[in-house]
């Protein structure tokens, strides 16, 4: 174990986007933050890169136009496209016009760098020791010793698999179902899908999340499905579904196929993790993901919250968890929106317009929609969400906000 025990502010740990709005916060007020990275930066994220307009608007807001480097081909996207058993196709365009459709690995570093924070990359956190308030971070930089740092303040971003959450909550994992999403990329040798949408199959016979859409050149064909199946399978069987019934031929997969574990499902019924005393959770490691799995609008629009709480506990002295959770209750309220039934039906909480779309349809299509999207609701009926989300949308409706004592 080295001896150098370098105090700062703050830790984050992650440097994706959670930590680039966190960390841009933090800077501006002047606190020190160090950013830990256990990849060397910049860094390859799995992802659609489809950045939904709230996002965009914050990336703009924040720091300023996303430089081209930071986009794939094509560089906007128009909406979604939703795809039934049935057959039915509906396309929505987003509220607002295109969005970017971001190369994560440029997109990312650029955020990171201009929130202003020192960046360590090729530094893997370890484990964390709170002392009272002090927290004492063990990292270990690619190849060396492990090195460690006092700070007040920690800030796990770091994703689905959050070893800082681990570490604070070691049973975690247990209590939650994990899935697995994967996507292998294809010469295309014709393909109708149309290549300003990103494409979604609501059909239970694919698996839990199925998509497709252009990158590059290349059409990405995706899974994801409870963790224990076979990636390469769930993966030719939709391949041959898209050829078989929407003429989509394409080349043997490339070798560059790529997969992750996700933590789909804590959004959905209002099971946040934020972290405990002086250490937050933050970006999609607390839970926050949207419709369809577009994270990174509610990472940028957490992990900012999660710097102005720090920010406020700081000058004021006050506790840190009871104003993070009171702040990130807006951002809650905006994610859980989007999977409570009576706020699908009756409110607006995508930035799509789903109920204009199912409308536009013949009476005929629209009933078969409903049914097909009954059955691939039917398909997570294993996880027993069904009761909790609905309990959650009436306590939504009853007080104005989802209860914050089924955080952790
Ligand atoms: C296949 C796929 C497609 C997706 N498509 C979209 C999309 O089109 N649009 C959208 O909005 N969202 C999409 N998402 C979701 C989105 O990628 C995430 O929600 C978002 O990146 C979460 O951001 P974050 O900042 O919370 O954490 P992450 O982006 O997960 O970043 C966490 C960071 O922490 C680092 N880290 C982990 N462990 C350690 C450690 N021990 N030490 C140091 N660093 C560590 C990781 O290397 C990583 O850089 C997709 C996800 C997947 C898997």
């Amino acid at each position: 174990m080295s001896s150098t025990t370098r105090r700062v502010d703050v830790i984050i740990v992650g440097a994706s986007l959670a930590a680039a709005a966190a960390a841009r916060r933090l800077h501006d007020a002047g606190m020190e933050t160090l950013i830990i990275e256990k990849r060397e930066l910049p860094r390859h994220k799995i992802c659609s890169g489809i950045l939904s307009p709230r996002g965009h608007r914050f990336l703009l807001e924040n720091f300023g136009p996303i430089p081209p480097q930071a986009l794939h081909n094509p560089t906007s996207c128009r909406g979604v496209t939703f795809h039934f058993p049935s057959m039915v196709s509906m396309s929505m365009d987003f509220f607002g016009g295109t969005t970017p459709h971001l190369h994560r690995k440029y997109a990312d570093h650029w955020a990171i760098e201009s929130s202003g924070a020192e960046v360590h990359g090729a530094t893997s956190f370890i484990r964390l020791q709170q002392q009272g308030e002090e927290q004492i971070v063990t990292t270990r930089k690619k190849g060396g010793d492990e090195v460690q740092y006092r700070s007040r303040y920690v800030i796990g971003a770091d994703g689905p698999s959050s070893p800082v959450l681990r570490s604070l909550y070691p049973d975690y994992p247990q209590q939650i179902p994990w899935f697995f999403v994967g996507q292998k990329f294809h010469e295309i040798i014709d393909c109708p899908l149309d290549e300003a949408y990103f494409h979604f199959w609501f059909h239970p016979e694919l698996g839990h999340y199925t998509w497709s859409h252009a990158r590059d050149g290349r059409q990405i064909v995706g899974v994801g499905f409870k963790r224990g199946d076979n990636f390469h399978q769930r993966h030719q069987h939709v391949a041959n579904y898209l050829q078989d019934k929407h003429g989509v031929r394409l080349k043997p997969a490339d070798v560059d196929h790529e997969g992750c574990a996700e933590n789909f499902g804590p959004s959905l019924i209002n099971r946040y993790v934020f972290g405990k005393g002086n250490v937050l959770i933050t970006g999609q490691a607390a839970g926050f993901l949207n419709m369809i799995g577009e994270g990174m609008s509610c990472a940028l629009h957490s992990g900012a919250i999660a710097g102005e709480a720090i920010i406020e506990a700081a000058i004021h002295n006050r506790e840190l968890q009871p104003l993070y959770r009171d702040m990130i209750a807006t951002e809650v309220r905006r994610t859980t929106d989007q999977w409570n039934p009576l706020k699908i039906a009756f409110g607006r909480p995508h930035e799509a317009d789903f109920p204009a779309a199912l409308m536009a349809l013949p009476l005929k299509d629209r009933l078969n929609v409903l049914r097909d999207m009954w059955r691939f609701v039917c398909l997570y009926k294993e996880f027993k969400w069904g009761r909790e989300i609905m309990r959650e949308s009436i306590a939504r409706l009853k007080y104005g906000h989802y209860p914050g004592q089924r955080w952790l």
